[in-house]
């Protein structure tokens, strides 16, 4: 297979090029249509968005069959926007640095024509344009398309939903000399097809992974801890995450090298990505990661873009990018093909800040949560275990080949007896490196809490969890819809199985407590409880403070888990045994 630039039939300009610009691996539609359109040029349609590196994935075929001995336009490329039409003039010049004699000009509105009008005067053979300006252009009869044999359509959609439907038409309508059309979209919509249908021959489609290039169906949760304890945190993460497919993305391949290590030492089926692995080691990981022998890899950004994945569960931030724009591509990883996702940054104290520059890049509230101590460890993993048991499907005939010798053998042992044993052996561990774990949430003044709320805080519990379908984007979305609260009013969310815990600003709490006291949730009466009154703004310690002790609810949180609840028959009950299965 096709996996390294080097492998493809590229011109040596272009391959240098490539490496100038310090790309290791091709992405997976570079991997996909490269290869196609260098050797075989067909007409083609290319599903993939921005941030997949589809301006290459076409880009570098339309250089290296472009011939700069000819001083006239001979590929075309067609984008919605201004800043598209920037943004691929400059990767072109990039990709065509070493190439001499090439000329790659972009025109688009908002500019005056003029000055475009004295550049294409310089016989361009790229040209990149937005449909608006294009026709003006060719209108004023100031460029010519009669020798164009490749035209791109990029961001075909979005060319669509801005009307640019007629004026595609009579572009492509006048390019007479035209072999090959190369469409790429984001999405397939009849509109899309038309126009392949009208302008295209025998095309090929070829398509990646959605990327979640909107950050939609993400929680994004931030947890805020002292740098000395980013591992431990991250650790602990992991552990409260039991079942995560994700993405741990740090940024130095140095990191990701020695964070990968650490994990793996400590059992978890983790691995690195990075470019200092060469393309086998890479796509070895990456086989294991595709066929969920590892449930996470920990990656550089760079090496990142290399993965083609749907399901991805989670992404951790282990540290945040310096560059908001480069979050965005990170979480757009997790929450694809309609899935929803959740994504954990790991920030100092003095990263909050960054966290409020994403926020504005992305337009969405971010939730702080908090750390989950041991206990709460404990306890999730807990639950995963017995959610577990309670799903497996043993094959017919292992019932079937042991049943006399497992019956021989644990006839007289209690059944309650006997899941504790199973239990203990899963959770031993997490019970041994979690029975004196320290509260790992970093201490700091918050100066949104101080602006937002004043300084007086109350944790409330509320008898709805993870079980419910909710996580901390939709608990807040449900409290908000069904009392007259604000969004920034809810703080500190933490989503637990069965229940969950938020602070709000003491002159809050009492109405939250008595109006979504009387709400439902999908027919379930809503139970709200305060469950511990912290005071200071956050600054100072956990609202739970305290090491947790196994074996017991601790007296802060012992209201929501101990019996009598109001569930469909599952949780804990005082001393922490199963009750048995919740819808
Ligand atoms: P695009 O999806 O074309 O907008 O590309 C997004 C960014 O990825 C651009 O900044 C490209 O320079 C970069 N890029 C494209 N292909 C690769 C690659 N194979 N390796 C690393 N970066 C790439």
């Amino acid at each position: 297979m096709l996996d390294s630039f080097s492998s493809f039939p590229l011109r040596e300009e272009l391959t240098r090029a490539i490496s100038d610009l310090g790309f290791e691996t091709p992405t997976p539609i570079q991997l996909k249509v490269i290869p196609q359109l260098l050797t075989e040029p067909i007409d083609i349609i290319g599903l993939a968005q921005t941030g997949t590196g589809k301006t290459a994935a076409y880009g570098l075929p339309l250089l290296h069959h472009v011939d700069v001995s000819q001083r006239h336009a001979q590929c075309l490329v067609l984008s919605p926007t201004r800043e598209l039409c920037m943004q691929i003039q400059e990767e072109m010049t990039k990709y065509g640095d070493h190439i001499r004699g090439l000329r790659v000009t972009a025109v688009y509105g908002g500019v005056p024509i003029t000055g475009q009008i004295r550049e294409l005067k310089s016989h361009p053979q790229v040209i990149v344009a937005t449909p608006g300006r294009l026709i003006d252009l060719l209108e004023r009869k100031a460029i010519s398309l009669e020798h164009v044999q490749y035209v791109v359509l990029d961001e075909a959609d979005e060319m669509l939903n801005m009307g640019f439907r007629e004026d595609i038409d009579v572009i492509l309508k006048n390019t007479p000399a035209r072999e090959y059309t190369w469409l790429f979209s984001a999405t397939m919509s009849n509109e899309v097809r038309g126009i392949a249908k009208r302008f295209m021959k025998d095309w090929k489609e070829f398509s990646v992974a959605a990327a979640n290039s909107t950050n939609e169906n993400i929680d994004h949760q931030y947890f805020v801890a002292n740098h000395s304890n980013r591992f431990e945190t991250l650790r602990r993460l992991l552990d409260f995450t039991p079942g995560i497919y994700g993405v741990i993305f740090t940024r130095t391949k140095q990191d990701a090298q020695e964070v990968s290590e650490k994990l793996m030492k400590m059992g978890y089926h983790v691995s690195p990505l990075h470019g200092d692995m060469d393309q086998k080691m890479r796509s070895k990981v990456m086989e294991r990661f595709k066929n969920k022998s590892l449930q996470c890899i920990v990656a550089t950004d760079v090496a990142a873009r290399g993965i083609d994945v749907n399901d991805i569960t989670h992404v951790i931030n282990y540290e945040l990018p310096d560059d908001p724009e480069v979050y965005t591509h990170r979480s757009g990883r997790t929450a694809r093909a309609g899935k929803s996702g959740i994504c954990m940054s790991i920030v100092s104290p003095k990263q909050i800040s960054n966290i409020r520059q994403i926020e504005r890049l992305v337009k969405q509230k971010f939730h702080k949560s908090d750390i989950p101590d041991g206990a709460e460890v404990i306890r999730k993993k807990l639950f995963f275990h017995l959610e577990q048991i309670a799903k497996a499907e043993p094959q017919a005939d292992f019932a079937k080949l042991y049943h006399d010798m497992i019956h021989e053998q644990f006839a007289d042992v209690d059944k309650d007896e006997l899941i504790r044993k199973l239990i203990w052996l899963q959770l031993r561990e997490t019970i041994d490196a979690y029975q004196d774990s320290d509260d790992l949430n970093a201490g700091y003044e918050s100066k949104d809490k101080d602006r937002n709320f004043g300084n007086r805080y109350v944790r409330l519990f509320i008898n709805l969890g993870e079980k419910d379908g909710l996580n901390t984007a939709k608990l807040v979305q449900f409290i908000t819809e069904s009392v007259d609260v604000q969004a920034n009013v809810i703080d500190r969310v933490t989503v637990r199985d069965l229940s969950s815990f938020f602070n709000v600003p003491g002159d809050a709490a009492e109405y939250i407590l008595e109006h979504l006291g009387q709400k439902k949730f999908k027919g379930r009466k809503v139970r709200v409880d305060q469950a511990e009154q912290s005071q200071g703004g956050g600054g100072k310690g956990r609202d739970f403070g305290g090491k947790p002790k196994f074996g017991g609810p601790r007296s802060s949180d012992a209201r929501p888990y101990s019996g009598g609840r109001d569930r469909d028959g599952g949780g804990y009950s005082g001393g922490g045994g199963y009750k048995g299965k919740r819808k």
